[in-house]
């Protein structure tokens, strides 16, 4: 750049307010001379779902975003896991992490709200569905709307979800079908588990050859008054071989009645069926979960980055697709720092960070599909040998769902600090960024 040239800013367009969305706008907005702007579908931001499992790579990525503080929930101290079938205690993990660092199960729409106070004024468009990309010549992107609206920007951030449009547009070949696998969530009284002794203040899963249900409180009683205020989360999935289902239209967040939901879970114990049969009428939401065949790249046309669940729709797996998608936006900004330099963007600069940002994402998820099969040819190989190790099939696959829950508690995720592997990139270093949680907060 020559002194005459006035400096222009980056123009960023982030599709989609979820916690990607939300994550990359408030790291971006940070930056000096960059422009963002979030358009997101819904007419107002509403997190829909009921709870989410904030880990300490949760809790690493809020804190560097400055969105930590807001958020409160279930500490989830003592996890518990039963055979579903049997109700039987088959292991459970305790948390050893300093009070401020204990894995929690928060309301999502208190993660949405931290978010949303940190994103500047202006920022986000409502009502903004995008409908489809265009390649220009000079070099942007142009961003076309439901309503006829239009914008143009030098970076567009696909933070779109599992359905992104702006993954259609750049990888028009990837499709995605459905996997089988419904989840129905509902929030009810916390309250109403005091029935529960064995499960109203902590989490319990229970396993099934197809599928779980999982019970747990998502609020801190040193916040919320139990009794009054109080909320407890059921969230139940079953898989069916997908070739024995029509799905016609994906299904996101509605309304689902008791008997088809209780429907699905009847091989389940008497516990389960008993807390089951306690969600009132008109409370379960239902979601069918899609995915497509993994990308081997995050980027598209040196100007385009998928991110979050747009990027990798792992379905729910781990845990911690939320944190994934903040992560990633958090990253996003310091390759975008770090290239673009407080100068005028170029192309090559824009190309630039896109690559640094493909090259720590694109690897670790990688490794997480790597670890989903091996975990598969686990239980295959675990099944196999059941009856020679005098157990069913069943027991066979509830031990290796187990142990791998509980196993070495995959440190590569849950602590992983994303703060950490920025600087590690920075110095050139690979592998691990696992960091001890320390008592310095
Ligand atoms: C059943 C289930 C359970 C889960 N449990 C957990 C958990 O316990 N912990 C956890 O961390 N994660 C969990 N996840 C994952 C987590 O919900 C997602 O990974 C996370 O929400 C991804 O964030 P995102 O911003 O990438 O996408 P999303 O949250 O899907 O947000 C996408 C946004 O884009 C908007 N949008 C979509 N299309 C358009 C368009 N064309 N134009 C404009 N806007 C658009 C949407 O309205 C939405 O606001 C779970 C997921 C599932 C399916």
């Amino acid at each position: 750049m020559t002194a005459q040239e006035p400096t222009r800013p980056l123009r960023v367009a982030v599709v989609g307010g979820g916690p990607g969305g939300l994550a990359t706008g408030i790291a971006l907005s940070a930056l000096p001379n960059v422009e963002v702007t979030i358009f997101e579908q819904a007419t107002q931001l509403r997190e829909i779902g009921a709870g989410v499992t904030i880990g300490l790579n949760g809790w690493r990525v809020l804190g560097l975003l400055g969105a930590a503080d807001g958020i409160k929930g279930h500490r989830r101290i003592i996890v518990d896991h039963r055979d579903g079938l049997t109700g039987t205690l088959v292991g459970a993990t305790a948390s050893s992490f300093p009070p401020w660092y204990h894995p929690r199960r928060v309301r999502r729409m208190q993660l949405q709200s931290a978010l949303l106070d940190r994103i500047p004024p202006g920022v986000i468009q409502l009502s903004k569905r995008l409908t489809a990309l265009e390649n220009r010549e000079s070099g942007r992107v142009r961003l076309i709307f439901e309503d006829g609206a239009t914008a143009t920007a030098d970076l567009v951030v696909g933070a779109d979800g599992i359905r992104s449009v702006v993954r259609e547009n750049i990888f028009p070949d990837h499709k995605t079908t459905f996997t089988g696998t419904t989840v129905w969530r509902t929030l009810i009284p916390w309250k109403s588990m005091d029935r529960f002794p064995e499960l109203n203040h902590k989490t319990t899963w229970f396993h099934s050859p197809v599928g779980f249900v999982m019970t747990t409180p998502v609020d801190d009683p040193k916040e919320v008054d139990k009794d009054t205020d109080g909320l407890f989360e059921v969230s139940i999935r079953k898989w069916v071989d997908p070739k024995r289902l029509e799905v016609e239209k994906f299904r996101w967040g509605v309304d689902a009645v008791n008997e088809k939901v209780l429907s699905n879970f009847k091989e389940y114990g008497p516990l389960v069926q008993e807390v089951l049969s306690h969600v009132p009428e008109g409370v379960w939401k239902e979601y069918s979960t899609f995915a497509g065949p993994r990308l081997e790249k995050l980027t598209g046309w040196n100007k385009v980055v998928l991110l979050g669940d747009a990027s990798h729709p792992l379905s729910g797996a781990f845990g911690s697709g939320a944190a994934f998608a903040m992560e990633d936006g958090w990253i996003l900004a310091r390759a975008i720092e770090h290239t673009h330099l407080n100068g005028n963007p170029t192309a090559d600069s824009i190309a630039k960070a896109l690559e640094i940002f493909d090259s720590i994402r694109s690897s670790y998820y990688l490794r997480m599909y790597d670890y989903i099969d091996l975990q598969e040819r686990k239980v295959d190989g675990a099944k196999r040998n059941a009856s020679a190790a005098g157990i069913s099939e069943w027991e066979a696959q509830l031990r290796v769902t187990v142990n791998g829950m509980i196993g070495d508690g995959l440190p590569w995720i849950y602590l992983n600090d994303i703060g950490n592997v920025w600087k590690k990139y920075l110095k050139g270093e690979a592998g691990d960024s696992v960091v001890s949680p320390s008592f310095d907060r």
